[in-house]
């Protein structure tokens, strides 16, 4: 049952749930929507585990609500990255000069798990599972959703679509409100790969981000707590040397053998992995605005999704939460003062991670293991 003066939060997914809580701190009824099933009943679709790079601006916003020393339980402190060449010696490279500071490799799944359950926890929030949004008036509040059981109408006072890159929310801005868009996708796609625990132990150094440099592809390696690492390859879709261009068990062995030597003693089940996980799509979505009026606005990846490689979308999402709520605070609640402050205050900086990220992918790929790279770090160090 629909509640008019409720705030509908459109997709539990990281930024969703956060905004839940938030909001409902605020004493605010919350309606919570979410297209899939409760993910706590599930399993994690196939290569799609995904872990995350959590940093400090993520981790303010989990402290805000108390749920940063259960989150952190499960994470692995990474304090910089080791490189792994074609050939040769393993270089580490520190994140910081006293080698003391850290990103946190974490499970993206466990941490929506913990931030949903919060969600849940919080009196004045409903949750509805299997509620995928189809329609949105965004001046009346007035939500179409498909369910297992047909179609639902719902209405709210304020919707906010916390729906991914893909966002419906956006795409009804888009088609009612006069919202424009540009969604800038890479010629690379994203596969994901499993390196076991060996022996009951890490197979690599578990305090570190690997990194394997190959100019035109890239993967990268984050620790788990059962003690695998999940590889993420990055590889252009089409072309010579791409995804689209090796598919049989002996190709995918060579092509590892030439390019990855170390991963084919490391990853038993790397053919099969590789046969057999999706390719996920990159890119960034810029739209403006992000809101209409004070009654629809648009946070996290549906705002602003952004290429991985500076492993900051999700640490962005959580600060768009909280600079939403600091302008809450300081309009007094006031949604048709606070969203348009939201958006000014997050713009500039979204814009700048954006960039940034696309930056380092250049950075990950080629710089790390150049000889230029190697010579500048040896000059900072010294
Ligand atoms: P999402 O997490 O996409 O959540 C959206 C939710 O909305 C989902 O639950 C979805 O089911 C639901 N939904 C969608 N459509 C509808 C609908 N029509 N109706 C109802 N519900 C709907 N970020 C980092 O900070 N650090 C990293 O290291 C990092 N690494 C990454 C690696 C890869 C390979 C990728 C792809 C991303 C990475 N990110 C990282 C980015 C991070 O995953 C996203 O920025 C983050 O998940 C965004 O959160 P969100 O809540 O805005 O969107």
């Amino acid at each position: 049952m629909s509640d008019p003066d409720e705030i509908a939060v459109v997709g539990a997914g990281l930024a969703g749930c956060l905004l839940a809580c938030f909001l409902a701190r605020r004493g605010l009824r919350v309606a919570l929507y979410e297209r899939r099933p409760d993910p706590r009943t599930g399993a994690v679709e196939r290569g799609r585990s995904i872990n995350l790079a959590l940093s400090e601006r993520g981790l303010d916003a989990l402290r805000r609500i108390g749920l940063d020393k259960q989150v952190m339980a499960d994470a692995l402190p990474m304090r910089g990255r080791v490189i792994h060449p074609v050939h040769g010696e393993l270089d580490f490279q520190p994140y910081s000069h006293d080698g003391q500071r850290a990103i946190n490799s974490i499970s993206r799944s466990a941490l929506n798990n913990a931030l949903l359950t919060a969600a849940a926890e919080q009196p004045g929030v409903r949750i509805a599972f299997d509620h995928r949004l189809t329609g949105l008036d965004p001046r009346t509040g007035e939500m179409t959703y498909e369910t297992p059981q047909g179609v639902v109408q719902e209405k709210a006072a304020v919707v906010l679509g916390a729906d991914g890159a893909g966002s419906a929310v956006r795409a009804q801005l888009l088609a009612h409100a006069g919202l424009t868009e540009s969604l800038d996708f890479l010629d690379y796609g994203y596969k994901e790969l499993r390196i076991p625990a060996r022996d009951g132990e890490f197979a690599l150094a578990p305090d570190a981000l690997h990194i394997w440099p190959r100019g035109t592809s890239m993967m990268i390696a984050l620790p788990n707590p059962d003690r695998s690492f999940t590889c993420t390859l990055f590889w252009p879709n089409s072309g010579t040397s791409s995804f689209a261009s090796i598919g049989s068990p002996a190709a995918i062995e060579r092509h590892f053998t030439e390019h990855y030597p170390d991963l084919i003693e490391l990853a038993p089940t790397l053919v099969e992995d590789y046969r057999h996980n999706p390719v996920g799509l990159l890119g960034t979505v810029r739209c403006t605005p992000w809101h209409v009026g004070g009654t629809a606005a648009l946070i996290g990846d549906a705002a602003h999704a952004i290429v991985p490689f500076y492993g900051q979308g999700a640490n962005c999402a959580f600060e768009d939460v909280v600079e939403l709520d600091r302008c809450l605070d300081e309009t007094a609640g006031d949604w048709t003062r606070a969203l348009p402050l939201y958006e000014e205050r997050r713009r500039d900086n979204t814009e700048a991670i954006a960039k940034m990220a696309l930056a380092n992918f250049v950075e990950m790929r080629d710089k790390v293991a150049s000889p230029v790279f190697q010579l500048q770090k040896k000059v900072e160090h010294a």
